[in-house]
């Protein structure tokens, strides 16, 4: 049974930051991975063509594998190109392959091609659930980029994860981020909601590492998750294995840190606890 509070309903969590290499794909995987190790049912979709998150869950994604782009391009349900991950019951991955890179194209002249993917997951969570296995998560990992695939997992999302590097040109763009989320609810999704926000590849021994997470702190306040995750070489390491720190190594300070901060997210009170009542 759960540790954590199961949410009062399914969170869609969009992971969005249009810098690559910024940490997106490392905390869609281990914050999914801890979340499941607490006993939540949780979803990956991933969206970025070069495959990262599927490839550290575990999940095959060669090119005739059916995957997310089966699901924006052909209309296939996500159920029929899911997998559970081998090695964590529970944790769940829509895979990308090659593909998916032309499907920014593909969606160009598509009727109603920013809601695709909202459409899938929808119908997917609303069969999930009424046969009786409700998603509590799912977390979609986004492809470094502002196009039309970064657009389909804004709309359907309901809250956006930023992860933020602590490097020197940390903040840059992210202006640009917060813009194109405000048009993305301004115009597509009314309910999206920048709702927390990571400093991911954290070096205590650097002034540099603690003056941008002062600023982020200081800019975005509650927002900004207390954990922050440290640079940690085995984080680096667990992915060439197929899997995620929380069972290369769980108790290296990187999967406790990615525990810590799936704990904060799960009790933050955007989810609600189940059984409540709307205010
Ligand atoms: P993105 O998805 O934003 O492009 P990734 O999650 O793929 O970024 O991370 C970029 C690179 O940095 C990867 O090689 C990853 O293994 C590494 N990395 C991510 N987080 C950490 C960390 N906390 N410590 C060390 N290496 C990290
Ligand atoms: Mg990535």
């Amino acid at each position: 049974s759960p540790q954590l509070p199961r949410p009062r309903e399914t969170r869609v969590l969009t992971v969005a930051n249009q810098k690559g290499g910024v940490g997106k794909t490392t905390t869609t995987v281990n914050m999914a991975a801890a979340l499941s190790q607490q006993g939540l049912r949780v979803l990956v979709i991933d969206m970025d063509p070069q495959g990262n998150a599927s490839t550290a869950l575990g999940i095959p994604h060669a090119g005739d594998t059916a995957g997310v782009y089966d699901v924006l391009i052909d209309g296939t349900s996500l159920a029929e190109v899911v997998h559970e991950s081998p090695s964590l019951p529970g944790l769940w991955c829509a895979p990308a392959t090659v593909d998916l890179a032309g499907a920014e194209i593909e969606l160009v002249p598509m009727v109603a091609r920013e809601g695709r993917l909202r459409k899938a997951v929808r119908a997917f969570l609303r069969a999930e659930e009424e046969a009786g296995a409700r998603f509590d998560y799912v977390f979609i990992d986004c492809p470094p980029s502002l196009g039309l695939l970064t657009i389909n997992s804004f709309v359907a999302g309901s809250e956006v994860l930023i992860p933020i590097q602590c490097e020197y040109y940390a903040l840059e763009g992210l202006s640009q981020l917060l813009t194109n989320i405000d048009l993305i609810k301004e115009h597509l999704n009314p309910e999206l909601q920048v709702s927390h926000i990571l400093l991911t590849m954290y070096d205590g021994r650097t002034r540099l590492s603690s003056q941008v997470a002062d600023e982020v702190r200081t800019h975005f306040t509650s927002t900004v998750l207390r954990t922050s995750i440290p640079r940690s070489v085995r984080i680096s390491e667990a992915p060439s294995h197929g899997e995620t720190v929380m069972t290369y190594d769980p108790i290296s300070s990187g999967a406790l840190c990615y525990l810590e901060a799936a704990k904060e997210v799960a009790r933050s009170p955007r989810a609600g606890e189940e059984g409540s009542t709307h205010e």
